[in-house]
């Protein structure tokens, strides 16, 4: 008996251990075996299953409530997150024992972290001593059903994270099967504040991967078979993206959490382009200079903002209390042949999507068309070919092109040029500046380009593009026109934002035939919306408005038809909008109307009596409508009636009246009759 006991004991020790540590082991063995097999009789070897359950403390609604927050996590851990279910985790069902424990069982934990483990994977029974002590091992790591998500160490150890041991407390003879209960295994009770954030981390690298195969409709990534290697924990320099590998830092807050969405944007788009190797990526790696620190406002080599634009959509798809800041994020636009800016790719992408998709509710459906015209067009395998070859997609504009072929979808620059009213921030394209009897011109933005459609008599249309109109250097415009006009018909205004996102005006004193100035910068605030014109009759007021970087509605004023500006820019009030500014005027220039939409999507009133000099009303809401884009409005030349117009949240157009000037609304909200 004893004889036997060691030489099994050896024999297990001898196929687990290398022969240089051997010696050690036989020493110990040698002393040990003594008491261990001398015990009268052998442990009741017995069938048995685990039962538990794996959490962590999610803060995911933290961060839905405060998108772009860059708090601290405070290691992961909060009272006030809710405890959920780690779904997708690797558990191993391990027996305590001497010199390793061995694994009985394993599984993966369901949707809501729960866990039940009977067999190994080979599909034996997990069998245990009936006075052993069990315990789970859990791991970042899920290969159901094929290599997924994995969530390691810099060296590649995946997490892991071992439960409170238990015993069979009830041993029931009769039973096939005993039940351990493991119970709860709660990451937020890990000392070390990177193996508790390595759950979080890995709930949402899974949660992005879900929210993939539900927009893409594709269960798996493109490249390394669908795997997200995520290294974790590796040092305190940020986070990015390496092929199919997504690296994030040891000092993990809430803005790197929010980050792994736009990482994710990485891993879709590098594999995308560069799906059977790491040799291609790597070429761009180097070509465009991914491995630097940005703050997304840089003009930056058009691959760059590219990479980065794509990722950053990504995360707006994927978290959609996101949008609203992207559409709002600051700095300009590159020239889109050399350079371009990460910010507005994000900011076109975006656009495009809702484009595309048919509105804000379409995003979704529009990703997975993207992500479609990524996988259809991916770089060649080798780098050197890589660098001279028009694939994979490196720009904004190289993108939009694939796409509008494989969908007939195009990027219209500024909203939806065909209404007169659009979602989303920039100012209604096309613009109308219009006086009774007189001149009507229409100017609208043709790619980037200002052109004018006019008319003497209301019946013959003359299009023109003059040249004055049509550029502003070598760029060109990123929002729609504004445009305002005297009574006369003479003296005519067009404003647009600029590449450098500041407002441009151009000027003509005979209605459009020829162009005095073309164009001039008004100050130097810049703005996050097209701009927003009124003038007085005889067309020496003048008055012009944008939404800040602070998302306040800015004035410029002038009171000799914008030859000097008495006032650029000042705020007016401490409102923060949702869209462009859109304003209405008297004859007189004294009764000024300005109107936005409010975070809370309803429509916002600011008036002014003595020209903008003071503000009797800012803010004021307007009713209860609910609205998806800017809002329009006329006025009448006594500056009383006054009708607002906006696009409902069900895609219709709803109007507001007054004929006291705002003081009350004879219509507050009613819906226009369909057209026909
Ligand atoms: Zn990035």
């Amino acid at each position: 008996m004893e004889a036997d006991c060691m030489w099994t004991t050896l024999r297990k020790i001898m196929a687990a251990r290398t022969p240089i540590r051997f010696a050690r082991y036989v020493a110990v063995i040698a002393m040990l075996s003594v008491g261990v097999c001398l015990a009268p009789a052998r442990a009741d070897q017995v069938k048995i299953h685990a039962v538990g359950r794996v959490v962590f403390h999610d803060p995911d609604q933290e961060i839905h409530d405060h998108p772009g927050t860059m708090a601290s996590l405070n290691g992961c851990r909060s009272p006030n997150w809710p405890i959920v279910g780690l779904p997708g985790a690797y558990v191993q069902l391990r027996e305590e024992g001497w010199p390793s424990s061995p694994v009985i069982a394993e599984g993966w934990t369901d949707q809501d972290g729960n866990f039940d483990l009977k067999k190994l994977a080979d599909g034996s029974a997990a069998v245990g001593d009936v006075n052993g002590k069990f315990y789970v091992q859990v791991r970042t790591q899920d290969t159901q059903p094929f290599n997924r998500v994995d969530v390691h160490t810099f060296d590649g150890v995946t997490y892991k994270f071992d439960s409170t041991h238990r015993g069979i407390h009830h041993f029931d003879k009769s039973s096939p099967v005993q039940t351990v209960h493991i119970d709860v295994v709660d990451f937020d009770s890990a000392d070390d504040p990177v193996l508790r954030c390595s759950a979080t981390v890995y709930a949402h690298v899974r949660k992005a991967y879900g929210l993939y195969n539900t927009n893409t409709g594709r269960p798996r990534l493109p490249g390394d078979n669908g795997h997200v290697s995520v290294t974790f924990g590796w040092g305190t320099n940020g986070m990015w993206t390496y092929w199919n590998d997504i690296r994030i830092e040891r000092s993990f807050d809430a803005w790197d959490l929010q980050s792994i969405y736009h990482e994710f944007g990485h891993r879709v788009a590098f594999t995308a382009d560069s799906p059977d190797s790491t040799l291609a990526f790597l070429d761009d790696a180097a070509r465009f200079n991914y491995a630097r620190s940005h703050d997304g406002t840089e003009v930056r080599n058009r691959g760059y903002a590219w990479a980065e634009g794509w990722a950053d959509f990504n995360h707006a798809v994927y978290r959609p209390e996101y949008r609203p800041i992207l559409k709002t994020l600051p700095g300009g636009s590159g020239n889109g042949v050399d350079n371009d800016v990460e910010n507005d790719i994000a900011r076109k992408l975006l656009q495009y999507a809702e484009q595309c998709g048919g509105g804000p509710s379409g995003v979704e459906a529009a990703y997975k068309s993207f992500v479609d015209t990524l996988i259809a067009n991916p770089g060649p395998e080798l780098a050197a070919a890589h660098r001279t070859s028009d694939k994979p997609i490196h720009s904004f504009e190289h993108f939009a092109a694939l796409h509008q072929a494989r969908t007939s979808c195009a990027f219209v620059s500024s909203g939806s040029a065909s209404s007169p009213i659009v979602s989303g921030n920039d100012r209604p394209d096309p613009s109308i500046a219009s006086v009774q009897g007189g001149t009507v011109s229409i100017v609208r933005n043709v790619g980037g380009h200002f052109s004018r459609i006019s008319s003497t008599d209301g019946q013959s249309w003359t299009v023109d593009a003059p040249a004055a109109l049509q550029a502003l250097d070598a760029g060109s415009f990123l929002s729609g026109p504004a445009a305002a006009v005297s009574s006369n018909g003479k003296s005519l205004h067009v404003f647009g934002r600029g590449q450098d996102s500041r407002i441009w005006r151009a000027y003509s004193a005979d209605g459009g035939n020829s162009w005095q100035v073309a164009w001039a910068p008004i100050g130097d605030g810049t703005f996050t919306s097209g701009p927003a014109a009124a003038i007085s009759a005889d067309g020496k007021h003048l008055h012009v408005f944008g939404r800040g970087v602070d998302n306040k509605f800015w004035h410029a004023y002038s009171s000799d038809g914008g030859n000097s500006w008495q006032v650029a820019w000042v705020p007016i009030g401490d409102g923060v909008f949702t869209s462009a500014p859109t304003a209405a005027m008297s004859a007189d220039g004294k009764k000024l109307h300005v109107f936005g939409r409010g975070a809370d999507n309803k429509f916002w009133r600011a008036y002014s009596g003595d020209g903008g000099a003071t503000w009797a009303v800012a803010w004021s809401a307007m009713g209860e409508g609910s609205f998806i884009s800017a809002p329009t409005a006329v006025v009448a030349p006594d500056g009383q009636h006054l009708r607002v117009f906006g696009l409902g949240n069900d895609s219709n157009i709803w109007y507001a009246d007054s004929v006291d000037g705002a003081s009350t609304w004879r219509v507050e909200w009613a819906q226009l009759p369909a057209a026909h």
